[in-house]
């Protein structure tokens, strides 16, 4: 179907229009931005939308009602598919404004309540890569600028990786060949890896550097094959100084794409350059794997990324909503930093789905507006600060204050907390009760043995060490023990 872009934008806003009636707004408003038609070919429209994270979302929530809304206005049409295109990003002034589609639409359905006007603001989220041609069709993925080595906040559970990745950037072939990062989903292993390349770029601008990720690596080999291109696309490979494949767990069972890819290893290590690594888990661990391929894994250096504790949590947020141009409470960040604990992608979920709320209301996120979030996100965990919690909360100042919030989280009560039963859950929230009172509310022990049913000063220090110990040692009890203290007014 020929159309102009005019055309294109104009068809894709009625698209926009329908399906803004169908899903919810501040999910429509969070996924859909700086989307466009990037083509119509016979019976499949192709989207291109501007981040990996839209194009998961979508492609998990939204495929069906967006079909939908494309066959509402060209019923011809009978596959949606998706693309990702990072330069979209880019242009964003020239994409349909879905903020006033959305808004458009509210006011149709609620003619006596509209929305408040508001005005456009320049949003910023992170894009993923571009698609780009290479050789005769043969697409692989070029470095996102956004992902950068000095954007990476560094916490104790990356700062390996993190060295590990600077190291080889200052000395791409030589520090250590080849690098693989381990970890789970979306703890920050595509960061690190493009990070590296985009600093490898700095450094050495002439340096020819893929990106790619196993599955491209395999789609691309298999369209080769198919074309009878097979010896540029080995060419290709052959002639570059940097090689990063993320994701290279999906090598795994795919024996043709292992033997190509074993093959350009080799070459590439044997002339010393820089091979760069990531999967889900490490090398020993990847069983469908071929050894010969596997203990090349092992040839060089491995690090592993986990999730970043509370403290660099909160850090991630600042700066990512430092990058977007946002603020946000300090309570609200501890919040969301407290209550995501999977990964930092989950995290930055969160985050914009906060910008979206606030874009499309106006009125600055808080713990009341984001809980209900974080609660859909989290369905079989408590979500701490939030259920108790009702307006700007009051400090806490006496042991009964502490012993009204932390008893319910325990489900014990006062009277538990003042006797003398030995129960786990009991001793557990007496501790904490008595920590918490020490710790902020700067109480000596024989004070809050006074008030806690007149017990013994060692007693009462002997459960603060115990709870400090616990805290070290866990970082579920110390994510407990730091939202009580939040949901207390006591952490600033
Ligand atoms: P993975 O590849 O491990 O699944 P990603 O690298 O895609 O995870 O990370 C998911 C998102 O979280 C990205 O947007 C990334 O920029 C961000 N991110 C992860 N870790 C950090 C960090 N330590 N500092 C800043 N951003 C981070
Ligand atoms: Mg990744």
């Amino acid at each position: 179907m020929l159309m102009d872009e005019k055309e294109l934008k104009s068809l894709w806003k009625n698209i926009l229009g329908h399906l803004t009636t169908k899903i919810p707004k501040s999910q429509f408003l969070t996924w859909f931005r700086t989307t466009e038609i990037a083509e119509i070919n016979d019976n499949t429209m192709v989207v291109a939308v501007p981040t990996e994270i839209a194009f998961n979302n979508i492609a998990e929530k939204f495929l069906s009602p967006l079909k939908e809304s494309v066959q509402e206005e060209l019923p011809l049409i009978e596959h949606v598919r998706l693309l990702v295109d990072g330069s979209l990003y880019l242009q964003k002034k020239r994409s349909v404004d879905i903020v006033k589609i959305s808004q458009m639409h509210t006011e149709e359905l609620l003619e006596h309540n509209p929305a408040p006007q508001r005005e456009e603001r320049v949003y910023d989220d992170t894009p993923a890569v571009t698609e780009v041609l290479l050789i005769d069709g043969i697409t692989s993925k070029v470095l996102n600028p956004k992902y950068r080595l000095d954007n990476f906040v560094v916490g104790p559970e990356t700062q390996l990786a993190y060295a590990a990745c600077s190291a080889v950037a200052r000395a791409p072939g030589e520090a250590y060949n080849p690098l693989f990062i381990y970890g789970g989903v979306g703890l920050g292993k595509t960061h690190l890896l493009q990070g590296t390349g985009n600093e490898i770029l700095k450094r050495y601008p002439k340096k020819r550097i893929v990106y790619v990720t196993s599955e491209k690596f395999m789609n691309e080999l298999i369209e080769a094959i198919g074309n009878h291109k097979t010896e540029q696309l080995r060419k290709k490979y052959r002639n570059i100084d940097v090689l990063i494949v993320d994701d290279v767990q999906f090598l795994a069972q795919k024996q043709q794409t292992q033997i190509e890819f074993f093959h350009t290893f080799n070459e590439l290590y044997q002339v010393k350059k820089q091979i760069i690594l990531s999967s889900d888990r490490p090398p020993k661990e990847l069983s469908q794997l071929e050894a010969r391929l596997q203990s090349r894994f092992e040839w060089g250096m491995i690090v592993d990324v986990q999730m970043p504790d509370f403290e660099t949590r909160c850090a991630i947020l600042h700066s990512k909503c430092q990058d977007r141009g946002i603020i946000l409470s300090n309570e609200v960040i501890e919040f969301i930093a407290h209550n995501v604990q999977s990964s930092i992608r989950e995290l930055e979920g969160v985050l914009q789905q906060a910008i979206a709320q606030y874009e499309l209301t106006h009125v600055t996120p808080t713990i009341k507006t984001i809980g209900p979030t974080l609660m859909k996100l989290n369905k079989n965990q408590r979500i701490v600060g939030y259920n108790s919690y009702s307006g700007p909360r009051t400090k806490a100042t006496t042991v009964e204050d502490v012993m009204n919030v932390v008893g319910p989280f325990y489900h014990v009560t006062g009277e538990d907390i003042l006797g003398e039963t030995r129960k786990k859950e009991i001793v557990t929230a007496r501790s904490v009760v008595m920590y918490i009172a020490k710790q902020d509310l700067s109480m000596t022990f024989e004070r809050i043995g006074e008030l806690l049913g007149g017990r013994l000063h060692s007693t009462v220090m002997h459960a603060c060490n115990k709870v400090e110990k616990a805290m070290k040692k866990d970082e579920n009890f110390k994510r407990d023990i730091n939202g009580l203290r939040l949901e207390l007014g006591l952490l600033s």
